[in-house]
């Protein structure tokens, strides 16, 4: 609240002071700073911390910085990417160039990347599927290459789109590229551990690829020490077993001449009840579906994965950044139909249709870590600290 002129008060919470040589440096919601106007009639606030008598702009470090575009169309370019459309289709539809457009998605990725998991924390889900999408499909499909040939080619390429989602709420724990092996796989798994709340495992869906094992059990161990079976002789050595709480179940898919024939099940770590009684709301059936829907958003959303794509953005690069925007985007600002929650009360409608009965609901919204659907616009102008943040001083 500034003491002079009009009384206005400017929301400064989210933000935080980049000054190096600041005590204050880096912390979110201390109340240092303070809105400044807009400097030079620009579009953008100037913020003045307090604690060290420096001033910066509320876009410092997002992708707006320092850009002479309009704000409407950088976010467009932005969107557009994010539903799909590849560099140079973005370019023609928003008359950007198309070096613009990749110099753009590349500024946009960096933030982005750092927004998902600063928000993406102690998340408490039942069940997490694990899926590698392929990413040359297309190549298949037009006949190009042979699945045998582009099955063999891939796996050493690093064209594999690794997915880790809970299928209740739709959140996407962890999105990356690589290759099919078992250093990803771990990292991977890491990934997802990061995000979840430390002090419970949820159930595992993978398909059959075994090195997920590995890197399940790595994470989800501990050591046990098997009792003496005779008394005399050194005692026996201690082994990594799996935590008693952890469940795993494979989903194991048979497809020929893409459809799917036959899908088997198999625990791997804990016992068949207990991996059907988390399952008990959905079924084995759905579980297979969602992973066939996953891939389906990913192809439709990321234009390198789903077909064809301009040589801009055919490396590995490209692809994590377009990834990187779609991860936030499907996460805070897609509300998805299957997690629609009903209102209260059916609110009417201006015109003369029927009365709206669903209250529209994002993936971030039914895990609970957030209360609203966010634009894009919101997303790219947030501001993520340097490190996470604490209640209180
Ligand atoms: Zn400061």
């Amino acid at each position: 609240m500034p003491t002079r002129g009009r009384r206005r008060q400017v929301d400064t919470s989210t933000h935080c002071c980049p000054n190096p040589a600041c005590a204050d440096r880096g912390w979110v919601g201390w109340g240092n700073l303070r809105a400044n106007g807009h400097p030079h009639g620009g579009s953008w606030r100037q913020l003045l911390c307090v604690a060290c008598h420096r001033s910066f702009l509320e876009t410092l470090s997002t992708l707006f910085h320092g850009k002479r575009a309009s704000v409407e169309l950088i976010v467009r370019v932005i969107a557009c990417l994010a539903e799909g459309l590849g560099l140079r289709g973005t370019a023609r539809v928003c008359e950007v160039d198309p070096n613009t457009v990749l110099q753009w998605l590349v500024e946009a990725a960096e933030p982005l990347r750092a927004f998902s998991p600063h928000v993406l924390h102690d998340v408490r889900v039942r069940q997490v599927q694990l899926d590698e999408v392929f990413a040359l499909l297309s190549a298949v499909k037009e006949g190009e290459v042979s699945e045998a040939e582009a099955i063999e080619r891939l796996e050493r390429a690093p064209q594999w789109v690794w997915v880790a989602m809970d299928p209740e709420s739709k959140l996407l724990l962890a999105i990356d590229v690589g290759s099919r092996t078992l250093a990803m796989a771990q990292r991977v798994v890491h990934q997802v551990v990061q995000v979840l709340a430390p002090d419970r495992a949820p159930l595992f869906l993978t398909d059959g690829f075994r090195e997920y094992l590995t890197a399940l059990l790595t994470h989800y161990g501990h050591w046990v020490r098997p009792p003496r079976r005779q008394a005399p002789g050194p005692a026996p050595k201690p082994r990594w077993m799996p935590l008693p709480h952890l469940l795993y179940a494979q989903v194991v898919k048979t497809v020929r001449r893409r459809r799917l024939v036959a899908v088997t099940h198999r625990v791997v770590f804990g016992t068949l009840e207990a991996v059907n009684q988390v399952l008990a709301p959905f079924g084995w059936q759905s579980n297979t579906a969602f992973v066939e829907r996953i891939n389906l958003t990913i192809r439709q959303h990321v234009a390198a994965v789903g077909r064809r794509v301009s040589t801009l953005c055919k490396g590995e690069d490209g692809m994590r950044q377009q990834l990187a925007v779609f991860h936030c985007y499907d996460n805070f600002c897609l509300p998805h139909a299957r997690v629609r929650q009903p209102l209260p009360q059916p609110e009417p409608t201006h015109g003369g249709g029927s009365a709206k009965q669903w209250r529209p609901c994002t993936p971030a919204m039914a895990a609970g870590l957030t209360d609203r659907v966010w634009s894009l616009k919101e997303v790219l102008l947030f501001r993520v600290p340097p490190w996470p943040q604490y209640r209180g001083r």
